[in-house]
C-alpha cells in the first residue's frame, strides 16, 4: 500500500500557482516505538501555509521537497503507545498526506463529536484565534466600535460575531458586494464595506461615525493604513495577520506609522494563537455558549480531496472562500 503526499516542487517568487506543488506516492509510513499511524480526515488550509513558503516565521520555513505542513484531524490506525488505540480521533501536526506517523506525545485526543469539522473551525484555530486576539488584546467594552478585515473569512467572521455578543458595534471589510451582504445578513455585522470599491475610503469613514476603538487586522497593507486613520485615541489594533502581503514579493505597508500610533496613543500588538493556549478551555466554553445560543453561526468551506489542497490554498489567497477553509482527505470514522 502506498501513501500520497503533496510536496513543494518549487518556491514561488510571485503569486502561488499549481506548478509550485507536486503529488508524490511513497511507501506507507511505519510507526516507530511510541508512535501512532494516523489516517488524515480533515486538513486546515491557512494563509500561513503561504507565509511559511517565504521563510522562517514563528515556525521553520517550508522548502522544496517538503510535504506541506498542516494541522489535521485524524483517525488512529495503529498505535505503538498505550495512550491511544485504533479508532481514536485525534488532532495532530500533519502534512498534506493520506497517512502520517507522529510521536503519541505530540497528538491530542479529540472529544467525541457529531460534527468533527467544528473542531477545525469554531472550536479549532480559527475560533480560538478570534477569541484570544479580540478578548486578550482588543479587550472590547460594550458600545465600542470594532472594525474587522477579511470579515467573510474564518477568523474575521468569528471576531465580528464575538464582538457583537460582547455588545459592540461591528463593521466588517470584505472583497465584493456578495461577501459584504453575507457578512451583514448571515453573520449579523452592523455594516460591511467592499475594499475593492473605488469609494471604499469614504464609505468606511461613514460606517464608523464614532471612529474605531478596536481594529482586528487580518490583512495589513493599505487597509491597515486606512483603519489606523479612523482609530480613536487609546484604540487597540490587534495584529493577527497580513494576508495582503503573503502572496507577493512587492510588500506595501502603512505609511502612517509610527506617527499615528504616537499621536493617538494607540496600542498595536501581535499575537500567535498558541501564546494563549493556557486559556483555551475558557475560550472553548465561551465559543460553545455563543454557538448554542445562536450568537455565533458556524461557517465552514470544505474542499473535497487531498489532490485539491493546492487549489484550495491558492483560492484562499484570492478570496474564493467563505468561512473556515479545510480539505477533506477521507471520511469521518464510521
Ligand atoms: P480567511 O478564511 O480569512 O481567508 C483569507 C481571506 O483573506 C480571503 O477569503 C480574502 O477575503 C482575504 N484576502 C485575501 N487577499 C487579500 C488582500 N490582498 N486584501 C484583503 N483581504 C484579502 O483566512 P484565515 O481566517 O485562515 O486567516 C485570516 C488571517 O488570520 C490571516 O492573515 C492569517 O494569517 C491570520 N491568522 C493568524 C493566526 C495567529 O495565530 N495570529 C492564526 C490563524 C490565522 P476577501 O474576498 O474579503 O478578500
Amino acid at each position: 500500500m502506498t501513501n500520497r503526499q503533496i510536496v513543494i516542487a518549487q518556491l514561488p517568487e510571485g503569486a502561488l500557482e499549481p506548478d509550485h506543488f507536486r503529488m508524490t506516492e511513497t511507501p506507507m509510513p511505519e510507526p516507530g516505538d511510541g508512535d501512532v499511524l494516523l489516517r488524515v480526515i480533515l486538513m486546515s488550509i491557512d494563509a500561513a501555509n503561504r507565509s511559511w513558503m517565504k521563510g522562517a516565521t514563528y515556525r521553520a520555513a517550508v522548502n522544496v521537497g517538503d510535504a506541506m505542513p498542516t494541522y489535521a484531524i485524524c483517525e488512529v490506525i495503529t498505535s505503538n503507545s498505550p495512550r491511544f488505540k485504533s479508532g481514536d480521533v485525534v488532532a495532530a501536526e500533519a502534512t498534506w498526506s493520506d497517512y502520517i506517523t507522529a510521536p503519541a506525545r505530540n497528538v491530542q485526543k479529540m472529544p467525541v463529536s457529531e460534527t468533527l469539522s467544528h473542531h477545525m473551525s469554531v472550536y479549532g484555530i480559527a475560533g480560538k484565534t478570534a477569541y484570544h486576539g479580540l478578548m486578550n488584546i482588543g479587550r472590547p467594552m460594550p458600545g465600542e466600535t470594532v472594525l474587522v478585515s477579511a470579515a467573510a473569512g474564518s477568523v474575521g467572521g468569528y471576531v465580528g460575531q464575538i464582538a457583537r455578543a460582547m455588545g459592540c458595534r461591528v463593521v466588517g471589510i470584505a472583497g465584493g458586494p456578495e461577501k459584504c451582504a453575507y457578512v451583514t445578513d448571515k453573520l449579523k455585522f452592523d455594516a460591511c464595506l467592499d475594499y475593492r470599491d473605488p469609494g471604499f475610503g469614504k464609505a468606511l469613514a461613514a460606517a464608523c461615525p464614532d471612529g474605531v476603538d478596536i481594529y482586528f487586522d487580518n490583512v495589513g497593507g493599505k487597509i491597515l493604513e486606512r483603519a489606523l486613520n479612523l482609530m480613536n485615541e487609546r484604540g487597540r489594533v490587534v495584529c493577527c495577520g497580513a494576508i495582503s502581503q503573503y502572496d507577493t514579493d512587492a510588500a506595501s505597508g502603512p505609511r502612517n506609522l509610527p506617527g499615528v500610533v504616537v499621536v493617538k496613543r494607540l496600542r498595536m500588538e501581535g499575537f500567535i494563537v498558541t501564546d494563549h493556549m493556557r486559556e483555551d478551555a475558557r475560550a472553548l466554553r465561551a465559543l460553545n455558549h455563543w454557538v448554542q445560543s445562536g450568537q455565533i453561526t458556524v461557517t465552514e468551506d470544505i474542499v473535497e480531496g487531498l489532490e485539491n489542497a493546492p487549489a484550495a490554498l491558492i483560492g484562499l489567497l484570492s478570496g474564493d472562500n467563505t468561512g473556515k477553509r479545510m480539505v477533506r482527505v477521507g471520511p469521518d470514522p464510521s
